[in-house]
């Protein structure tokens, strides 16, 4: 596998794959998460579909880059959600 770089310094010490925490009272912490409803209009059952949040962070300079395991999964109800 080719040797990630920062885009923005060039340094070649990249973290990938970091969870990322969000932390409440009492410690209660989950990662964090984007989030898709496939029906937004419905009351109760909004086909909800979430994907935990990874980061690539640079060792150097901090820039953080953010993605998901399961973009294809999103993407699907995205686009049906909008041919609506
Ligand atoms: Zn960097």
């Amino acid at each position: 596998m080719a040797q990630l770089k920062c885009s923005r310094c060039g340094s070649e010490k990249i973290m990938r794959n970091l969870k990322i925490q969000d932390r409440g009272d009492g410690n209660w912490s989950h990662d964090l998460e984007v989030e898709i409803h496939g029906k937004p209009e419905a009351l109760v059952f909004k086909d909800t579909h979430r994907e935990a949040l990874r980061a690539t962070v640079c060792g150097e300079c901090g820039t953080v880059a953010l993605t998901v395991d399961n973009p294809q999964a999103l993407w699907k109800i995205y686009s049906q959600q909008q041919q609506n």
